[in-house]
């Protein structure tokens, strides 16, 4: 596994090694650094260094941490198939459509947590549809990854990853030829580190392990031998949808304690919301959508 690591071999000097590009990079004065509080309620007292690699510019957290500790209660347990999140899913479903997935292709939804998706995905018809989660008992089964599948699916996974390369190098295994692949993750590009505060639900840390920036993933993608098909800059979650947008849920996070948990809470409204700001972003605010996530779909060739 290939953990940004601190690398003390080369010189006397501490360096930093990048799991996307393989720089050495020398920590620092001019080294791009933040210490980002967690924007999960249990450990907002709890802040994690991260860096960025001065050639590719994705972001990466610095420091091992037991992620098992951090992942107990994980706030997107609670994430029901409610109609907000159907909403949410049907932005996913028309990319892979306009992307070319057919009712009868096969899909692997890689990192499917509890199944949600999946579950989305059989009510619409899409029969061949599987889940696999390492992490997730009822769809750890290791025989779904010796398959191969019309259509990998990967939604906020890539970031967890320890070895984000590793990682690509199995959805290509897993991909058919001539198969889509299809990867959402956040953009690196869009975080100014130097604001890491106003960011902090794109760092998700320490969850979020690296941040590729969309050129890093097409650029890994394309040295995999994938065909770029469609991109997004925008996450599935901004909907057309009123008031189903990142705009508004920027707006209603920082009204309140700025946590990822109030996704997953009864919706309180209060007086810092009662603006006509808010009502201007919840009507017109996934037009306005700041590029905070990436969805690229690649095709993978026909000859492997
Ligand atoms: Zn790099």
């Amino acid at each position: 596994m290939s953990l940004p690591q601190v690398d003390s071999t080369a010189d006397s000097s501490a360096r930093l090694v990048c799991n996307v590009c393989d720089a050495s990079v020398p920590v620092g004065d001019g080294l791009e650094t933040a210490d980002v509080p967690s924007n999960v309620r249990r450990f907002r007292g709890e802040s994690f260094a991260v860096w960025r690699c001065p050639a590719c510019r994705c972001i990466h957290a610095r420091d091992d941490v037991n992620l098992d500790h951090y992942y107990q209660d994980y706030p997107f347990q609670q994430q029901r198939l409610d109609a907000i999140t159907r909403a949410f899913f049907c932005v996913s479903l028309k990319r892979l459509r306009r992307g070319g997935l057919r009712l009868d292709h096969s899909l692997l939804d890689y990192g499917c947590g509890s199944g949600l998706f999946l579950a989305f995905l059989r009510g619409r018809g899409f029969a061949a549809a599987r889940g696999y989660d390492a992490f997730a008992e009822k769809f750890h089964a290791p025989a779904l990854l010796d398959a191969t599948y019309q259509c990998v699916f990967s939604q906020d996974v890539l970031e967890h990853a320890a070895a984000p390369r590793e990682l690509l190098a199995l959805f290509d295994q897993l991909a058919a030829p001539g198969g889509l692949i299809v990867i959402g993750t956040p953009n690196a590009t869009a975080v100014d580190l130097s604001r890491s505060a106003d960011c902090i639900h794109t760092l998700h840390q320490p969850y979020h392990r690296t941040i590729l920036t969309k050129a890093a993933l097409i650029a890994c993608g394309r040295g995999l031998g994938w065909t770029v098909v469609r991109h997004y800059d925008t996450p599935y979650v901004n909907t057309r949808v009123p008031f189903l947008n990142v705009r508004t849920w920027n707006r209603y996070s920082r009204a309140h304690d700025n946590t990822l948990d109030l996704a997953f809470e009864p919706i309180r409204v209060n007086r810092a919301l009662l603006t006509w700001g808010t009502l201007f972003d919840g009507l017109f605010g996934s037009l306005r959508c700041p590029a905070t996530d990436v969805m690229v779909l690649f095709r993978k060739g026909i000859r492997s």
